[in-house]
């Protein structure tokens, strides 16, 4: 994650300097981005549902479970009953084991666009063989570290989908390898979050623009996450559930410095090398 922070700054100002968006310098095709919101396991289902309405009527275009062994069957078949029209997925976070296979076979009656990560966060054999018994796409997000991950997923059918983090593979450069792997194999991949400020959410929208994005992303407004974001303007979704590109060059979101310095509480230097020649 460290190394994605100044991989990506470092892509940024390539950007700036060119006097391109970050989008264009990564070979991004899309203007505007479809957005889905991710939703925690709540205190109970009514609370829960009340969630899910308020952020249908903000416009995402897709719900994304968390889930977990008794929190499940009963709340997907809650929400599915609920909305039957929306596209709905879940995500385990490796909450299960081979054992709970025929359970999870449960989760195909409620037409799910994927079930992310049911299994171990380090695993390829087993999601391969839990996938043969699943109509829903398996999707890997912790398996997936570089491309070779990728490839070796694909290859063994562990998934079907792929979501991409660039915190998880360190940077733009590996999660544009990540995408061109997945996208040569007809493998639709889509960008998650990691409760990103709005820096690193600026860098998840250009990374969305790429051309194989095709699934909605955990990439959300500024106002989901914080009561003020620390770039300007803040990240918004429109009624459509659409984030749109900005032109600008860069990651086309300003940094508020006077607020990161208000709300810094500790300052460390890191000398950089002083390289020759
Ligand atoms: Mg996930």
């Amino acid at each position: 994650m460290a190394k994605a922070a100044l991989e990506n700054a470092i892509w940024d100002l390539e950007a700036q300097r060119e006097g391109i968006s970050l989008s264009k310098l990564i070979g991004g095709v899309q203007e505007t981005i479809p957005c889905g919101v991710s939703v925690g396991i709540q205190a109970s289902i009514p609370e829960l549902l009340g969630v899910i309405e308020k952020e249908l009527a903000a416009g995402y275009q897709r719900v994304k479970l968390k889930v977990k062994p008794g929190w499940d069957v009963e709340v997907l078949e809650r929400v599915r009953h609920r909305w039957p029209g929306i596209t709905l997925s879940c995500d385990a976070n490796s909450a299960y084991k081979m054992r709970d296979a025929d359970h999870l076979v449960e989760f195909d009656q409620f037409d799910l666009l994927m079930i992310e990560q049911p299994l171990w966060h380090d695993d390829f054999y087993y999601h391969s063989m839990l996938q043969k018994r699943l109509e829903t796409p398996i999707c890997l997000d912790e398996s997936i570290h570089n491309r070779r991950d990728a490839l070796a997923a694909i290859e063994m059918e562990s998934c079907k989908i792929i979501n991409i983090k660039l915190g998880r593979v360190g940077g733009f450069s590996e999660a544009i390898a990540v995408h061109n792997a997945a996208q040569e194999r007809g493998i639709p991949v889509w960008c998650g979050g990691m409760l990103e400020t709005g820096i690193g959410r600026a860098h998840n929208i250009a990374l969305s623009t790429l051309e194989n994005f095709t699934l909605p992303g955990d990439v959300s407004a500024s106002a989901r996450y914080w009561a003020e974001d620390i770039i300007e303007p803040e990240v918004l979704v429109s009624a459509q559930g659409e984030i749109a590109i900005h032109d600008t060059p860069g990651r086309g979101y300003e940094v508020r410095a006077e607020l990161v310095e208000r709300l810094t509480v500790r300052k460390e230097t890191i000398r950089a090398l002083e390289l020759v020649g």
